[in-house]
């Protein structure tokens, strides 16, 4: 709780970003403060051992940030999802709808296979459909989810609610 505390504190709300009537969270002083960086990076390296994941998919682009230490720190794998076009070898890709359009991730196919058990990071959950495109990368290649851990979810939309319905009873984690 203590370490919540802490970790909230150091999130800051700007309004109106990258829209009117968008209220961001920024992470940015959390990444500056080395004591919160070490305290998520630690508590988010414990959900993954608990989920007994053998590897972690990091999403693009703030979800490095955070995945990059936690894998180090749990002594696995980091597997990068990008952004589509980023990624040099043969991928597997997957569409997903924005608020306005749509867009796509992929992942190396090398780098996920049957007998992986995944964890998914990022740093803030909102509709869900980002970690959704991920989980579905994630078992197009075979391998298995082991569960999905974001620093922050904003409660008032239905992103949860949509993910857990994927999950099939593997954890989502949040502050
Ligand atoms: P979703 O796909 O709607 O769940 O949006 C989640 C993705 O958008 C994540 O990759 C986040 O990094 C990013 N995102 C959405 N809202 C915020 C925010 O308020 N702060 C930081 N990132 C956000």
């Amino acid at each position: 709780e203590e370490t919540r505390q802490l970790l909230l504190s150091r999130i800051r709300d700007v309004a109106d970003y990258p829209e009117p009537g968008v209220m961001f969270k920024d992470i940015t002083p959390l990444l500056a403060d080395p004591g919160a960086f070490r305290a998520l990076t630690t508590a988010l390296a414990d959900d993954c051992r608990r989920m007994g994941a053998t590897k972690i998919v990091g999403l693009e682009a703030r979800g490095f940030i955070l995945a990059a230490p936690v894998a180090v720190t749990a002594g696995i794998g980091f597997i990068p999802v990008r952004k589509a076009g980023k990624l040099p070898g043969a991928t597997l890709s997957q569409s997903y709808e924005l608020e306005y359009g749509t867009a796509e991730v992929e992942v190396h196919a090398e780098d996920l296979a049957a007998g992986d058990r995944v964890a998914v990071i990022d740093d803030v959950l909102a509709t869900g459909g980002t970690a959704l495109a991920a989980v579905e990368l994630i078992r197009r290649a075979g391998a298995e989810v082991a569960g999905v851990s974001v620093l922050m979810e904003l409660g008032f939309l239905d992103g949860r609610a949509r993910l857990e319905k994927m999950l099939h009873g593997a954890p989502l984690g949040a502050l």
